[in-house]
């Protein structure tokens, strides 16, 4: 972190997720952003250190909101290419009921540095998978996010509905609320922090309607409430699910979020494709988070979320690249992208813009996650921010550098700094050898669905 007031100066272009103008650059010192210099202007205060940005556009740090990083070692599996959610996961249970501890390190570790890379410097992750020896799964991820110097929200999943009740996911998936509850209230006490500036946060996710049971719901919400963490589950992804919410208990999903006293701002939802109109409403006035997954939704053909309608209804709208199994990447620019086209096809280019997009992958999305310090560039926010270069032969001609950023395709930041500290620099993590890394995670992916 420098302590020097540092100035970049004069960037190509800057998207800073609010109305504040910082055409002339931004100036860090210490952990956070201290000012932003107008068109033509120089730091009103001074500064101690330039760095030329006249190549670069400036983004806040992305936020992800939605992932399972394990399944970066099931990336484009054959058996699942081709089919939709249900069957996709119950071919997949037992494989990732393999998961060793060394995996999980392996393939957080590629989960991080690829969503770095693409500009991210928050992720929240949903980690629903304790077979037999992965019980310090969280503590696990928590490491691997300190050494690659990020921001994570990290979520305590959990899955008690196995097949024998009625539930998709095989019985050596599941555990008993009790331990769900002891571990999770462990890992708040033990890893969560409080306030500006915190790098690791601990969420409570039960996994979906059709994997766990009411009980984890409703225990889950108020451990949440005592512990003022944040609530996360997957609801609305399919209409399998819908109709598997209406056979088991009755309800429509929104109805079912309400019943265990999940409909509040404490929430948010990964998928939301599935909501009517009067549903959308409720959502909206509630507060409710949602991390739209336009690649995972098409990959599996789960059907696009009405995010715009969604967003003007009060609800907050964030981005998430999903779990790798299903997107197969964790790029949250291409992300940003993908929400842009989709959303186009739904509402028209006038209301789904690429400024709207970008301001889903950061400001929404941080706000998705109950952080107001970073996912936008103002003084006293976090300097977490993200620099692309347009030089590549596919920004060749273009003119509006920042919308440029998503029609012309931008996949790599040349430089991401988090918290004041740059954690990328000319398109390399400080720190990691990733072929290194990609030989062993590939290796361990390999291992992984071997015979089955
Ligand atoms: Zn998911």
């Amino acid at each position: 972190m420098t302590e020097k007031r540092l100035w970049l100066r004069n960037p190509r272009g800057v998207f800073t997720a609010n109305d504040l103008d910082a055409d002339g650059g931004v100036v860090v010192e210490g952990s956070s952003i201290v000012e932003l210099v107008p068109a033509g202007q120089r730091p009103a205060t001074g500064y101690d250190e330039g760095f030329e940005a006249r190549d670069h556009v400036i983004l806040p740090g992305l936020v992800n909101t939605h992932h399972h990083f394990y399944q970066t070692l099931t990336r484009v599996w054959a058996p699942v290419v081709n089919v939709p959610l249900f069957p996709w996961l119950v071919n997949l249970y037992p494989v990732w009921a393999r998961l060793t501890p060394r995996d999980l390190e392996l393939a957080t570790t590629v989960a991080l540095a690829e969503l770095l890379l693409s500009g991210c410097t928050t992720a929240a992750d949903h980690h629903y998978l304790f077979p037999g020896g992965m019980e310090d799964s969280i503590d696990i991820q928590v490491s691997v996010v300190r050494n690659l110097g990020m921001r994570a929200l990290l979520t305590r999943g959990s899955m008690t509905l196995g097949e024998d009740d009625g539930g998709l996911p095989p019985r050596q998936t599941v555990q008993q609320a009790e331990v769900i509850l002891a571990d999770s209230k462990r890992l708040i006490q033990q890893h969560h922090e409080r306030g500006h500036g915190a790098r690791i946060q601990i969420g409570l996710a039960p996994c979906s309607p059709f994997s766990v049971t009411t009980d984890i719901m409703r225990d889950s919400a108020a451990m949440a409430a005592e512990h003022d963490v944040r609530l996360h589950t997957h609801l609305a992804e399919t209409i399998d699910e819908e109709d598997f919410c209406r056979d088991m208990f009755g309800l429509r999903t929104v109805d079912y979020l309400e019943s265990v006293g999940w409909l509040s701002p404490r929430t948010w939802l990964a998928h939301g494709v599935h909501f009517n109109d009067e549903e959308i409403a409720r959502l909206g006035a509630a507060g409710v988070g949602i991390a739209h997954c336009p690649t995972s939704n098409m990959r599996l053909a789960s059907g696009i979320c009405r995010a715009v309608e969604l967003e003007d209804a009060g609800a907050v709208v964030g981005l998430g690249v999903d779990g790798s199994a299903s997107n197969d990447g964790s790029n949250l620019m291409l992300e940003a992208r993908q929400a842009l086209y989709v959303q186009r096809l739904r509402y028209g280019a006038e209301q789904a813009t690429p400024e709207r997009a970008l301001g889903w992958a950061t400001k929404g999305s941080a706000r998705a996650l109950g952080r107001d310090d970073v996912g936008e560039i103002a003084a006293g926010k976090q300097a977490d921010l993200a620099l692309f270069k347009t030089d590549d032969i596919r920004f060749s001609g273009s003119h509006d550098p920042v919308a440029a950023l998503l029609l012309c395709g931008a996949e790599r930041a040349d430089r991401v700094m988090v918290g004041g500290q740059w954690r990328v620099v000319d398109g390399e993590i400080d720190g990691l050898d990733l072929p290194a890394l990609i030989a062993e995670h590939s290796a361990a992916a390999r291992r992984m669905v071997a015979g089955m």
